[in-house]
């Protein structure tokens, strides 16, 4: 979504955006699982003039005649592009795939861990924990999430170690910077509940775009992921 709107900016800054169709194609049936926040990016690719179009999954690109093949519930569908990018789908490394760790039915997830969501610990081995994007949990698959379930993680680690209870719940907080377009951005932080739940409340609004959250993703984040990266907050 940050890159469909960038995009879309940039044509627009530099004076192209009348020679330009944008499409925005969510594989499954909404464009976040957060139903306000669908809402709001359903609004804002709505105003800046992108077909968005759901329950898209890519199945083939033919580079040669630029067409995007498309499963779609309604059968298979072909668009031609000029331009197009491309997320693959999440899934855990072959390592974890093949280990005893994910969930048993296959069907559930795309490999990850299959962990209790309050504290992280593994369903099935209680000596194992899982931290970040390989943990099976319904929300959480972002850096600032590995922030929040590290010191839960450490709490039931050490009680566990010591034959205790942990006390700390990991809440399902995920955040996400939404670069909207160049130099605004809107800080989207959200639970396991689908409640919003704004880090700065009275300074920057959750769904509001602005420079705030745009200086913060640009400057700020950057110099704390990288302190997070040598353990240093
Ligand atoms: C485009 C994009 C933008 C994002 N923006 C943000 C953002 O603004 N804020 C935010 O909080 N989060 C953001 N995220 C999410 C964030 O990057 C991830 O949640 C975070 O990196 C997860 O960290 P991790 O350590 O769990 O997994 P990863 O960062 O994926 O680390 C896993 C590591 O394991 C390695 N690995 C895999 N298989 C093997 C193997 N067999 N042997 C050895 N090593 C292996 C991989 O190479 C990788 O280095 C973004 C993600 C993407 C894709």
């Amino acid at each position: 979504m940050k890159f469909a709107l960038l995009t879309e900016d940039i044509t627009d800054t530099a004076g192209n955006r009348g020679k330009a169709n944008f499409t925005y194609l969510a594989h499954g049936k909404a464009l976040i699982s957060v139903p306000i926040i669908h809402q709001k990016m359903r609004f804002i690719f709505s105003n800046r003039g992108f077909t968005v179009n759901y329950g898209h999954k890519i199945k083939a690109i033919d580079h040669g005649k630029k067409i995007l093949t498309f499963k779609t519930p309604d059968g298979d569908q072909e668009l031609g592009y000029d331009f197009t990018q491309v997320v693959p789908p999440q899934r855990a490394p072959d390592p974890v795939v093949n280990s005893p760790l994910p969930f048993l039915d296959k069907k559930i997830g795309e490999g990850w861990v299959d962990v209790k969501k309050g504290n992280l610990q593994h369903k099935r081995y209680p000596e194992v924990y899982a931290i970040g994007d390989i943990a099976g949990v319904p929300k959480g698959k972002t850096a600032a999430s590995v922030k929040w379930q590290a010191p839960v993680i450490e709490d039931h680690l050490v009680a566990h170690i010591q034959g205790k209870e942990g006390t700390q719940v990991y809440n399902g907080y995920t955040s996400c910077p939404m670069i909207t377009r160049v130099g605004k951005a809107m800080l989207i932080e959200f639970d396991y509940r689908n409640f919003l739940v704004p880090s700065f409340p009275g300074i920057i609004a959750p769904l509001e775009e602005g420079w705030i959250p745009w200086l913060m993703k640009e400057v700020a984040f950057k110099a704390t992921y990288h302190s997070m990266l040598q353990g240093k907050v």
